[in-house]
């Protein structure tokens, strides 16, 4: 705070905050030892992907340790420079999976939308996933364009769940956030609302009483956010989460396996009893995805599972997320975990617990399923039948017993 030279009452104000991000090497080493190398580094790695890190977070900077979690997130390395053949811009196809180019929607799941409001950010994380479009003035997110994923959430009445993001859903205008919940609340078939942001890690001053107050007005909006340490669970972010659950808004927390940063299950299991302890359920352990400039920040895939086993079972059940890859390609999140099953025949299952201990568990004798409720639940929702999905290979009125590619080279041989 000193060495911003700022009052207490600008450094409380997020638009202070957001007005004095740091977006040069000469700024930041100011705050934080950088060698001729590093200095040098940082200014190529800019050059593919922009750096702004809010006043705040920087100070959470252990300005002396090049491995500080919080530096690894918002300091650039050369490591970003690094290309490797399987990277890709748009890793998740999220592009693929929008009804235009220019649109704000990403519709892949059958039941929800992502809507992407905003390409600010409180700090542009080094791992951030969409480094296409964050911090980047060509996807301007004007009135228009947001209109337009309205008017496509009214034409889908499949759609009942909208999750805002970005950028960062909560770095618009009070004013215009109030006004798209309200549109968005207007539309019959949506049912909930959820927030992505990771301000109350990167810019905590966004949680304002009058920002309150509006979440406050929408009975159904749920807000997930992105913390990643333990470090960044800070009294100034307790304090604004602790706002939001006053405000009445479920709160949830979004990480990613970040090599170097969090890849270890002591540092997880700690992140997430922090987490609970603000009200806050940990929803998703993310694999590192294949976005350019990340192959530094990957884990094995089996170092997630490693972690959740050491959570499962040995730590309340609240504090284990689940762990996910999204899968290149635009398949989605798919999640992975430790095997529970061990084995199953007709009679019974046979299980393990977390300790090891290996039980069975037997099947009732007799068991079939039949519909045999007048309820109508499943007739005025026809995505809930079953038929869909892997689903189909159990569904009677169907003949399907295999699902199969339709790019099957041994189909075409005939
Ligand atoms: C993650 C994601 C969702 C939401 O998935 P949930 O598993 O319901 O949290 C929706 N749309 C897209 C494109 C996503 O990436
Ligand atoms: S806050 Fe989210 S969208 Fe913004 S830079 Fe970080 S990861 Fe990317």
């Amino acid at each position: 705070m000193n060495y911003f030279n700022a009052s207490e009452e600008e450094f409380s104000d997020w638009k202070w905050q957001y007005r004095h991000r740091i977006e040069t090497v000469e700024e930041l080493e100011k705050l934080i030892q950088l060698s001729e190398t590093e200095k040098e580094d940082i200014k190529k790695a800019l050059e593919v992907f922009p750096m702004a890190i809010s006043p705040y977070y920087a100070s959470l900077i252990d300005p002396t340790d090049p491995n500080c979690p919080i530096r690894m997130q918002a300091v650039p390395s050369s490591a970003e420079l690094k290309k490797s053949s399987w990277e890709l811009e748009d890793p998740l196809c999220e592009d693929k999976d929008s009804p235009s180019e220019e649109s704000c929607i990403t519709h892949r799941y059958p039941d929800r939308v992502l809507f992407l409001i905003s390409n600010r950010c409180g700090m542009y994380c080094r791992h951030c996933t969409r480094k296409r479009r964050v911090g980047n003035r060509e996807y301007d997110y004007s009135e228009k364009v947001i209109r337009e994923g309205l008017e496509y959430i009214r034409e889908h009445p499949e759609i009942r769940d909208v999750l805002l993001s970005g950028g960062d859903a909560l770095l618009v205008s009070d004013e215009r956030l109030d006004w798209l919940l309200g549109e968005l609340f207007d539309i019959p078939h949506v049912e909930i609302v959820r927030i992505g942001s990771r301000v109350p890690v990167t810019l905590p001053q966004r949680i304002t009483p009058e920002l309150c107050e509006i979440l406050e007005k929408y009975p159904s909006v749920w807000l997930n956010t992105h913390f990643n340490h333990p470090k960044e669970i800070t009294p100034e972010a307790k304090k604004a989460m602790r706002m939001l659950a006053k405000a009445g808004v479920p709160l949830g927390n979004q990480s990613v396996l970040l090599r170097g940063v969090n890849d270890c299950p002591m540092v997880i299991k700690k992140l997430c009893h922090e987490l609970l302890k603000i009200k806050t359920r940990p929803y998703y352990l993310y694999q590192c995805d294949l976005s350019f400039g990340l192959e530094h920040f990957r884990t094995s895939v089996s170092r997630g599972i490693e972690i959740i086993e050491m959570l499962r079972g040995h730590t309340s059940g609240l504090a284990v997320p689940t762990f996910v890859v999204d899968a290149p390609g635009g398949g989605g999140k798919i999640p992975v975990g430790p095997n529970y099953l061990i084995s199953s025949s007709d009679t019974g299952v046979v299980l393990r617990n977390y300790e090891g201990v290996i039980c069975m568990y037997p099947e009732p004798e007799a068991y079939s399923w039949e519909c045999q409720q007048a309820c109508s639940i499943c007739d005025k929702h026809p995505g809930l039948k079953s038929g869909t999905g892997i689903a189909k290979l159990y569904d009677e009125e169907n003949d399907i017993i295999a699902l199969e590619p339709e790019s099957l080279e041994r189909k075409k041989r005939f």
